[in-house]
């Protein structure tokens, strides 16, 4: 097996990596940078061409654009290649790529026309969520839900090099809308390319950070003000209307009026026409209450041409709009009209790219120029950041990876700093490759890194080898890679005596008295 990443290794954009396995050419995901424009955001299609000149699948983990983005040019360039997708997946596909050509077709910079769009999907054969499919002899792939948002999933492929496992990108905690990823212990990879997105450190509690989100709305609501949170249109922006739902059900705060705007809103529409993918808890919500999951009560959508009336009206509410790092959409219109008044406040709510907007405002002071679209904005508002990621957290992701107890691993979708962060936490257990974009790697080569008779060690048994002096006020040194170990951390918190039996240094770990 030979891979290359044409996009998405060492970034968080343009997913794109070709596998070729024996004669067979396989595609998985073909995103888009979103904060590039035009040929600047795009993996490198042109490797693509060259090094496949056939593509015998296309696999798409979800629908977010940094998947999928690029998808109808990958099409245009293979039309004959069967794509394959859940259904969730390939409804939000509409979505999201008719977006893609209306943003597009407002510059100079369009990459495809709705055409484009609409044949590939055509070429789009949903496939269903834990059962293996089989498109040709000898391979076999099976979609495996990854939390994340709706539809999305990791991907397990059997063939004759070998069992692979591409995560996609994966929440291990359940949302509201939808559950986390399941146990993955079951496929043991010979290779794994995992996420790393927010590999670097751990999320805040989510519930406090729920609750924090919930009650500072109120507040500024209360204070008179008005609240607009940018927000990515597809799983963040539902899974805030359902944080306020829940604490206004449950009396926390008090219930005002919410207001959602631009992409959000065809967004909820799917998750509310798929209630098998969404979390039991929803799923019986739909059920028994026989209600829309997001417009209902206190709850609604922007009526076309209704954002200057939303604006002029005093009423204090709070706005969901996308997008969500103020690069265009519904946000910047209302974030242009709330900034300057110290009343109301502009809360963010996810990861914000580094030349975004919604980044400037993160970092500015009260009172410093914000530019968003034409407009130059004093912004006076109160900004906050609340962080609801939809992503898996350093431990998160380790605890996935020793599930899956993969052979070999990569770490992709993060900068290269956070993914050196997470694999210096692992790099004792597992063999890791940090993949470059346009580099091909080759991983059939079993004897590389995996010869049959010297398996990867989980933790090696340790037999130390240092010397020990016997008496009084004397210390015992432990070699630094015996101390870094997980295993001796465990260890060294509880108390211990040493005795030397014969060569063996025996240290035992006391029994806690009662
Ligand atoms: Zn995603
Ligand atoms: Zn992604």
């Amino acid at each position: 097996m030979k891979y290359v990443f044409l996009g998405g290794a060492g970034e968080v954009g343009a997913s794109c990596l070709l596998l070729s396995i024996g004669k067979k050419n396989i595609l998985i995901d073909a995103g888009v940078r979103v904060n590039e424009r035009g040929t600047a955001s795009l993996p490198d299609l042109k490797m693509l061409k060259e090094i496949a000149p056939t593509l015998d699948a296309i696999f798409i983990s979800h629908a977010h654009a940094d998947h999928i983005g690029a998808l109808p040019l990958v099409h245009q360039m293979f039309p004959h290649t069967q794509i394959y997708a859940t259904l969730p997946t390939q409804r939000l596909a509409t979505v999201m790529l008719g977006d893609a050509v209306r943003v597009q077709e407002l510059t100079e910079d369009t990459l495809f026309h709705q055409e484009a769009v609409d044949k590939a999907l055509w070429r789009m054969e949903t496939a269903e969520i834990g059962v293996w499919h089989s498109p040709w002899d000898d391979f076999r792939f099976q979609f495996h839900a990854s939390g994340h948002v709706l539809g999305a999933v990791s991907i397990f492929l059997e063939t004759p090099e070998g069992r692979f496992l591409y995560s996609g990108d994966v929440s291990a905690f359940n949302q509201n809308t939808i559950d986390g990823i399941r146990d993955i212990s079951f496929f043991n990879p010979d290779f794994m390319w995992c996420e790393a997105t927010y590999g670097a450190d751990n999320h805040p509690s989510r519930s406090e950070e729920e609750k924090r989100l919930g009650t500072t709305v109120a507040e500024v609501i209360e204070g008179g003000g008005s609240v607009l949170i940018p927000s990515f249109a597809l799983g963040r922006a539902q899974e805030i209307i359902l944080i306020l739902k829940k604490m206004q059900a449950a009396k926390a705060i008090p219930k005002f009026p919410v207001i959602t705007d631009g992409l959000v809103n065809a967004i909820c529409g799917i998750y509310e026409a798929l209630p098998p993918h969404l979390s039991p808890k929803l799923q019986n919500y739909v059920i028994n209450s026989r209600q829309p999951i997001f417009h209902t009560d206190n709850v609604r959508k922007a009526k076309p041409g209704e954002r200057e009336s939303i604006l002029k009206d005093e009423t204090p509410k709070c706005i969901i709009a996308s997008s969500g790092m103020l690069t265009g959409g519904a946000s910047v219109f209302y974030a242009s009209g709330l900034a300057s008044d110290a009343r109301h406040a502009i809360f963010l709510s996810g990861y914000q790219d580094a030349e975004s907007p919604g980044r400037r405002l993160q970092e500015l002071k009260s009172g410093d120029t914000l530019q968003l679209g034409d407009t130059a904005i004093e912004v006076k508002c109160r900004v906050e950041r609340f962080r609801l990621s939809a992503h898996s957290d350093q431990q998160q992701l380790i605890n996935m990876i020793r599930q899956a107890n993969p052979k070999a691993l990569a770490f992709v979708h993060a900068d290269p700093k956070t993914a050196e962060k997470l694999r210096a936490r692992l790099y004792k257990k597992y063999l890791m490759y940090s993949p470059i974009n346009g580099q091909t790697e080759d991983g059939t080569e079993r004897p590389l890194w995996l010869p049959p008779e010297k398996k990867v060690q989980p933790v090696p048994e340790a037999s130390l080898d240092f010397e020990v002096a016997l008496g009084d006020g004397k210390t015992l040194h432990i070699p630094d890679e015996i101390v870094d170990m997980e295993r001796w951390q465990t260890f060294a918190s509880g108390d211990h005596t040493a005795q030397l039996k014969g060569k063996q240094l025996v240290i035992t770990q006391q029994e806690h008295k009662q």
